[in-house]
């Protein structure tokens, strides 16, 4: 260990010096108190032995300097030939940890170092493991958060969002704008590619449509099994819809095969837009009906389409 001694009396310090180095331990020597606040913040010690009674500034002094500092916590154990319990009481109540009296016992000084380092190993055990507690923490609620499959948000978490901006919306007077999107004959694709095929073209359109919203604020999340839905806040009907249909053409676009004998050879979506400035008691599935009901829409208007709800109720399909 890094050893700090400060001591004022030369024939101690010598003495403590010989002791901590025949015991391989690095030491660096001050005179007093003002001395060994220096070697403090300049060595970084791992240990500090301190001596109560120094000219100017005495160990009591010290300590409170020291422990002032924003550094690490370590042990500070306190040097005295003064053995009465007042001196003892005042020198942990100032913050030592321990207590030493001289003349030093080379026996007695090996062993509260060995009882020293055991607690340093202790807490640096504990604040790793807090650490790695608080990073599994992290990590345990973002998986909590995440669609397995997709890695997007799931719908648990863009409920939670979507109360959020809902009352947010609210007070600021703002629209918040939802698309539901569904893959359009997505049975068919499953029964003809397979499953773990269908599984990879989820996978695609999750990153399509993750990429192709930009706002910090926007969330892309599935809603469960082929359907997706984004929360936009701020966003006008007309905002929503340019983005949905940014996103129809997006999936198109990528010309991802779709199964024989459909009208269409390439896999597409259908999208469903609501926009609504709300009020503060509007609830979610307020506005997660609407953005259905509009997608019921877009698909029994042909698919592969977009269909908008205009916030002050009036319709039309783009
Ligand atoms: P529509 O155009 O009307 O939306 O027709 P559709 O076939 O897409 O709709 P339907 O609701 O009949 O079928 C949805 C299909 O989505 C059925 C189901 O097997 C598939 N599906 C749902 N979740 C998953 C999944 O996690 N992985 C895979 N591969 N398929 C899924
Ligand atoms: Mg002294
Ligand atoms: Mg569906
Ligand atoms: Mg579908």
């Amino acid at each position: 260990m890094k050893i700090l001694v400060a001591e004022d009396n030369l024939a101690d310090r010598l003495i403590i010096r010989r002791h901590l180095q025949s015991m391989k331990h690095e030491v660096i020597l001050a005179q007093d108190g003002q001395e060994a606040i220096e070697q403090f913040k300049k060595e970084d010690p791992e240990l500090v032995l301190l001596d109560v009674r120094m000219p100017g500034m005495d160990g009591f002094a010290t300590i409170e300097k020291m422990r002032s500092l924003d550094l690490e916590w370590r042990p500070i154990l306190f040097l005295s030939s003064h053995t009465e319990p007042e001196t003892f009481v005042a020198g942990i109540k100032a913050g030592g940890d321990d207590y030493l009296y001289k003349p030093i016992n080379r026996d007695v000084l090996e062993a509260k170092l060995i009882a020293m380092e055991r607690i340093v190993a202790m807490r640096k055990q504990l604040i790793t493991v807090t650490a790695e507690l608080a990073w599994e923490t992290e990590k345990a609620q973002q998986m909590a958060n995440m669609d397995g499959l997709t890695g997007l948000a799931n719908r648990r978490y863009m409920n939670q969002i979507l109360a959020q901006e809902i009352k947010r919306a609210a007070r600021e007077r703002q629209p918040i704008s939802v698309i539901m999107v569904d893959i359009d004959y997505f049975k068919h694709y499953n029964d003809h590619f397979g499953h773990l095929a269908g599984d990879d073209v989820l996978r695609k359109v999750a990153k399509l449509l993750q990429g192709s919203v930009n706002r910090a604020a926007d969330l892309v999340s599935r809603f469960g099994g082929e359907e997706f839905c984004i929360v936009l806040p701020n966003t006008s009907s007309q905002g929503g819809a340019e983005i949905a249909e940014e996103l129809r053409k997006t999936v198109l676009d990528e010309r991802i095969p779709h199964a024989e004998g459909l009208e269409q050879s390439w896999l597409t979506i259908s999208l469903g837009v609501s926009c609504k400035i709300p009020e503060s008691d509007t609830l979610v599935d307020d506005v997660l009906d609407m953005a259905d009901k509009a997608l019921y829409q877009a698909k029994a208007s042909g698919r592969n389409r977009v269909y908008t709800v205009m916030g002050c109720g009036s319709e039309e399909a783009t």
